[in-house]
């Protein structure tokens, strides 16, 4: 079982998994969404997917040009999990936000482009420019 919570604890959400994915996204919205240079989010299907607490829903246009939907905690203001309108069966978690961080292990890095030098992680990875051309 994935399992993580917000800073405060009063969010909370569960996945049976599997990952699908695990990638690092550098758009500039993860980069001010987060106030980093990324953000580590982990893919798991939507169905099984449960949350529960004071979750806020924020909707912005994401890097894909498609409407998504940060899930932060109303009570503290922690980023949990996306839920991209782009791909309604996904729901990309936060990999800060897992209980145990170390269930995130990422294989690629997207929109490498609008990194900034200063965010490129130690971790060897491929890297696409914005999207990779299967998913785009
Ligand atoms: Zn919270
Ligand atoms: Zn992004």
């Amino acid at each position: 079982m994935i399992t993580g919570r917000c800073l405060c604890g009063e969010a909370r959400y569960r996945s049976p998994g599997p990952t699908l994915f695990a990638i690092v996204c550098h758009c500039r919205d993860c980069q001010r969404a987060s106030g980093s240079g990324g953000v580590p989010v982990m893919g798991v299907s939507r169905g099984p997917f449960a949350s529960e607490g004071p979750i806020k829903q924020v909707r912005t246009r994401g890097g894909s040009g498609h409407p998504a939907v940060r899930h932060i905690c109303a009570q503290c203001g922690s980023l949990l999990f996306g839920t991209p309108e782009s791909a309604p069966d996904l729901v990309t978690i936060y990999a800060g936000s897992l209980d145990d961080p170390t269930l995130f292990v990422p294989g690629e890095a997207i929109f490498v482009g609008q990194r900034p030098p200063w965010a490129r992680l130690a971790a060897d990875l491929v890297e696409h420019v914005a999207l990779p051309a299967q998913t785009g």
